[in-house]
């Protein structure tokens, strides 16, 4: 069903926290993870049992620190675990789709409630911006996205500007902020059963309203820019050795992936602790060594790993030191190899990964 929360003294965000708060004090979930406001302004996810602490929950804050997929996945996978919550933007849902299909999550006792995203600044970029503004940042965002009059927005996270996907459509609860007039009411679909328990009683779901296709198509618009430029350097001259060549193989972009979760990688075990001798062997082999060694190997076996899953959601890129385009670069290479297998990642818990599918007549063309 479809309902309309009624927002009172233009404050949607109050009414969104009664709207969580509800879950709370109905018995729905034990706890929820969303977005908090700290006493410094910074927002961070947060898992919260007291309804009364809701009043600091701020899922509109446009910043995402991390993809909180990989937390629901860790409160959810082993048993016994709570009844819970999770309140995440598009590309963290469909990431938490990958984690569940990996056994990294279970999707048992979780129920997500996905936000439309218009964009997100990283942490530092939130901070700042919001510093210097009177209004809270998504009141801007949201109504330029509502009334098609601005979709580019070069201080949001590179991801975001190229996210073709700012809305989730699989999720038990769906608010629906990119077609709701914030000042007035916010449209949540949100499955019978539970709209029922909560007291809800509302329409049918309808679809997208033009203003979220006008925007999805910018967005589609810029993504298919980014990749244009991104594969001419990787296909050019360049290449992808020249792409990364400021890599200083701190790890950071795996660390913050969603989707990377091996608890021992093979690049921080004993395998890449090369013995003094070795490094000796390569200098000698090329006249010089790069150091660190390994990188190419490093991001070509991450890729190899995970480019079927990769949501594209930029942690990579947000966590580089050398600000290095990592998350386009992944999404670039990502992109053919989701065509090849017509697979959308998080798109459906029940569709297959590719990798652990065999199809005798797949891909007949190899080796022809
Ligand atoms: S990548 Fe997309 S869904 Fe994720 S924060 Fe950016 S705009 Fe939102
Ligand atoms: S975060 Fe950047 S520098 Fe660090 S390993 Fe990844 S690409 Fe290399
Ligand atoms: S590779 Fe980068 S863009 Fe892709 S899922 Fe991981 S962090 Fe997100």
């Amino acid at each position: 069903m479809k309902i309309s929360l009624p927002v009172e003294n233009h404050q949607p965000l109050v009414a969104l926290q009664g709207f969580l708060k509800s879950l709370l004090d109905n018995q729905i979930v034990d706890v929820i993870l969303t977005p908090m406001r700290t006493p410094g302004g910074a927002v961070t996810p947060a898992l919260v049992s007291d309804p009364a602490l809701l009043e600091h929950a701020d899922p509109l804050a446009p910043v995402l620190p991390v993809n909180a997929a990989t937390w629901a996945g860790k409160v959810s996978l082993r048993k016994p675990h709570p009844r819970l919550a999770a309140v995440l933007r598009s590309c963290e849902a469909r990431a938490l789709v990958e984690l569940t299909k990996m056994a990294q999550a279970s999707l048992e006792d979780l129920l997500v409630v996905a936000i439309d995203c218009a964009g997100t600044y990283t942490p530092a970029t939130y901070l700042n911006k919001q510093a210097n503004s009177n209004a809270p940042l998504w009141v801007d965002l949201y109504a330029s996205i509502r009334q098609q009059s601005e979709f580019t927005n070069a201080d949001l996270r590179p991801a975001c500007q190229i996210c073709e996907q700012p809305v989730y459509e699989n999720a038990p609860i769906r608010i629906l902020l990119l077609e709701s007039d914030l000042e007035q009411a916010i449209w949540i679909e949100i499955q019978d059963e539970l709209g029922e328990r909560l007291g809800w009683q509302g329409s049918a779901a309808n679809g997208h309203s033009p203003a979220i296709e006008a925007y999805i198509a910018s967005r589609k618009q810029a993504r298919d820019q980014a990749f244009t430029e991104i594969r001419a350097r990787l296909e050019g001259d360049e290449g992808i050795t020249g792409v990364f060549a400021a890599c200083i193989r701190c790890h950071n972009c795996m660390t913050v992936c969603p989707i990377c979760y091996c608890k021992t990688c093979v690049f921080k075990s004993h395998v890449f602790d090369h013995d003094p001798m070795k490094y000796l062997e390569w200098a000698r082999q090329k006249g010089a060594q790069r150091m660190p060694p390994d990188t190419m190997l490093f991001h070509l076996t991450r890729q190899n790993h995970m480019a079927l899953s990769c949501v594209g959601c930029g942690m990579c890129t947000d966590a580089c030191p050398s600000e290095l385009p990592v998350g386009l670069v992944f999404r670039a290479v990502a992109e053919r190899l989701q065509q090849t297998f017509e697979y959308l990642p998080g798109r459906n818990v029940e569709e297959p990964l590719p990798l652990v599918t065999f199809k005798a007549d797949e891909w007949t063309e190899v080796g022809e």
